[in-house]
């Protein structure tokens, strides 16, 4: 029998569930927590009622957070990851539509087209930053723009005075800088500035937790306020906040496995220079269309499409696992002769 009304005009996720040996197709860091600092967690662990429900706006790890960036915690808002937040930023404020800068994140459109909320994408220009004037005009009747610095998955940052351009038409703009820890450089401080901005920020990269969900934004008070009216009250557990506060003490091991991400990166892009785009970002954008050809390796990479089509986005891994990527993509090169 037929399921009447079920909603079929989405696609399943694409994402690879299979074992594979070499996983470098979600951005995200290759190190695990060490065993010492997961130890810290458990201690933190041991001290938690679970049979109480979390506190409901999340006040403990906004208190962290806030202390961390020496802001007000009524500016920080926190979520089940990043993407929880996106969901409900695509309806947070009134207007026709949301803006989109393509190639980019596909979860800004997925939320919206959840909501019933339409699209407009201004595309990236040739070298992937974003046309301000253009993205500013589009902005003028729009709900929301979403602009994401460093870019996924292009992986560059985007120019300051092109995003204040959009910022000064006074609608909402969400900088989406989930990468901003391996870019050295985040706009944050912009939001005493501009009420209108709202900077997303995860846990999922930079501090090795996306297994545990955990997301954040920072934003004047009064975004804030409005987003704790709306979002799914207990959705960031105890647990969450528990290893969320434990790796922010721990910001040195943070930042010295970022500079070897970062370093991993360039050695890779220096190796295929002429197919690689720069990055600011822990993952780098290739113009390899060796997709099949990595799988078949063991090695999963991130296929692209439309614009991106014959791309791959390759997360950077472990040193081992790195070393293979670029044996398999010189083998690549001689097979398909370019090399
Ligand atoms: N923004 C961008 C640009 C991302 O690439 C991701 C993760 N892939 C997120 C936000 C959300 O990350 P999370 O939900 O793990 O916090």
């Amino acid at each position: 029998m037929r399921i009447g009304g079920l909603v079929k005009s989405f696609e399943p996720y694409r994402v690879v569930e299979e074992d594979y040996p070499i996983r470098l197709d979600k951005n995200e860091n290759p190190y695990d927590l060490p065993g010492w600092v997961k130890e810290e967690i458990f201690e933190e662990l041991r001290e938690l009622s679970f049979n109480r429900y979390p506190h409901i706006t999340s006040m403990p790890v906004r208190e962290a957070i806030a202390g961390f960036y020496g802001v007000s915690p009524e500016n920080v808002a926190v979520g089940n990851g990043g993407d929880e937040l996106l969901s409900y930023l695509v309806w947070l404020f009134e207007g026709d539509y949301i803006v989109t800068t393509p190639p980019t994140f596909g979860m800004y459109g997925f939320y919206a087209k959840l909501r019933g909320i339409p699209t407009v994408e201004v595309p990236l220009r040739e070298d992937f930053t974003i046309d301000g004037d253009a993205v500013a005009e589009k902005a003028r009747d729009a709900a929301v723009v979403f602009i994401a610095s460093p870019n996924n998955p292009t992986g560059n940052l985007q120019p300051e005075e092109e995003i204040t351009k959009v910022l000064d038409t006074g609608t909402a703009v969400v900088l989406d800088e989930a990468y901003a820890e391996f870019a050295g450089r985040s706009l944050w401080r912009l939001i005493e500035e501009y009420p209108n901005l709202i900077v997303l920020r995860t846990f999922s990269k930079a501090f090795s937790l996306a297994g545990v969900r955990a997301g954040y934004f920072l934003a004047s008070e009064e975004v804030v306020d409005v987003l704790y009216r709306v979002k799914s009250p207990f959705s960031v557990g105890v647990m969450t906040m528990a290893a969320v506060k434990v790796v922010l003490r721990h910001y040195d091991l943070v930042e010295r496995r970022v500079a070897k991400i970062i370093e991993e990166r360039e050695r890779i892009r220096k190796a295929f220079r002429e197919f690689t785009y720069p990055s600011d970002a822990n993952f780098l954008l290739m113009r390899l269309d060796a997709y099949e050809f990595l799988l078949e390796r063991g090695i999963v990479v991130r296929k692209l499409f439309g614009r991106l089509d014959g791309h791959i986005r390759v997360t950077i891994g472990r040193k081992w696992e790195n070393r293979k990527l670029v044996e398999a993509l010189r083998e690549y090169l001689e097979v398909e002769g370019c090399g």
